[in-house]
């Protein structure tokens, strides 16, 4: 299917709301029957009708046309957080005594559900080095359900061969689940590769301009009914309306947002690699990181997010030379207009600053829409300082 039908016609019907040209926030709660052989349709098939707005809602269904045909998949469900995409499609397919398999440090409230939640439940999480398919191998048992798998990661970027992995997951009957918050549909498309699940935070990219939270789930049809019968509905968790909305309205600019921070992003990166206080830049469409190969086999893309390993022997002179940057605002997420800044010393104490340890000294960068030239020119005044 054509990108620019999916972003710009697809699930829309204008004749439904007056010939608007953009779709309605359709705002209610919940929906009318006239007869009540459509009231007893409507019960036995809710993932299909519109009965109530923590189900199905029309806005939110223009939405989820477009986000499973971005991903080449059956369909798609869209929560109100990419959090509780993690959690509702991991909920769905796990019981006491189950086992899963996750890459190591994945997004921090998957770890936070493996270890707080599922753990209660008697449900064991092993982690391994993603980046050898021996490691899943070895870890697998006979109670083994999931593989939970993130790539790249958004701190240190290491990615995992989904054809392999979904290849030993199949031949075992596991389900794979994967984070693709950081490439999104545009730059990898995890069910061309026989993911069964693949979930993205929209918060991010989708929306694109840090206004605005959701989560997407794209899968089978069937694997999706269970998942919006059994934990959206129970939870409560899907998107409003108006978020929908505000997610689709990103959706139409996805592409040349994309490119634009694609652009800007090899471009500041070529400026720091360059630069005496930086020691390396972790990037994974870089020549030099690790697993360029697979990256080109799987990937389109990448943009926007990247680590520097700062040229620092104390906590002071990187505090100092982030908040000497005007252009770069220190928060969490990405994915929106604005350039951000995260580095690792930012979360430890300055008496357990260690210069030896890397990880002390890495800072996760974000590239947003401003021209790439403003944004070197401030690089360079702060490294100046530091
Ligand atoms: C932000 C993020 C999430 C969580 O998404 P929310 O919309 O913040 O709940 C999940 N995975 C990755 C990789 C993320 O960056």
């Amino acid at each position: 299917m054509d990108i620019s039908y999916i972003l710009n016609e697809l699930g829309e019907d204008r004749s439904q709301y007056f010939n608007a040209v953009s779709p309605p926030i359709v705002q209610t709660s919940n929906f009318v029957f006239d007869s009540f052989e459509e009231l007893r349709n409507a019960f036995a098939n809710e993932e299909s009708t519109f009965v109530y707005s923590r189900g199905k809602n029309p806005t939110i269904d223009i939405l989820s046309k477009k986000l499973a045909a971005l991903d080449g998949a059956e369909d798609a469900l869209v929560f109100n957080s990419g959090a509780s995409a993690i959690y509702c499609s991991v909920m769905a397919n796990v019981k006491s005594g189950d086992h899963i398999i996750s890459i190591k440090k994945p997004y921090s409230w998957a770890t936070r559900l493996f270890d707080n939640v599922l753990t209660r439940f008697g449900i064991e999480t092993t982690y391994v080095d993603g980046t050898n398919i021996q490691n899943f191998k070895d870890a697998v048992r006979p109670e083994t359900r999931i593989i939970y798998l993130e790539t790249p990661n958004t701190l240190t970027y290491e990615i995992q061969d989904l054809e392999a992995v979904s290849k030993l997951a199949k031949s075992l009957n596991i389900i794979t689940i994967v984070d693709n918050s950081y490439c999104t549909p545009i730059y990898q498309k995890p069910h061309d590769f026989g993911i069964d699940l693949s979930l993205q935070s929209g918060t991010k990219y989708l929306g694109g301009h840090s206004d605005v939270l959701a989560g997407v789930l794209t899968g089978s049809r069937k694997m999706l009914k269970k998942i919006f019968n059994e934990q959206l509905l129970n939870t409560g968790s899907g998107i409003s309306p108006f978020n929908a909305w505000l997610i689709l309205r990103g959706l139409r600019t996805l592409p040349m947002r994309l490119e634009h921070i694609s652009k800007s992003t090899i471009k500041v990166i070529e400026y720091l690699k360059k630069h005496p206080k930086i020691e390396r830049v972790l990037f994974p469409f870089d020549e030099n990181f690790p697993q360029i190969e697979l990256a080109h086999k799987q990937m389109k893309g990448a943009c926007g997010l990247f680590t520097i390993v700062i040229n620092a022997t104390s906590h002071h002179q990187i505090e100092r030379f982030t908040y000497s940057l005007k252009h770069f605002l220190v928060a969490v997420s990405w994915g929106g207009h604005e350039s951000l800044i995260l580095p690792q010393a930012g979360g430890i104490a300055p008496e357990e600053f260690d210069p030896t340890i890397e990880l002390h000294r890495m800072a996760r960068i974000y590239i947003g829409f401003e021209d790439p030239d403003y944004l070197i020119k401030d690089l360079e005044q702060a490294l100046e300082v530091l």
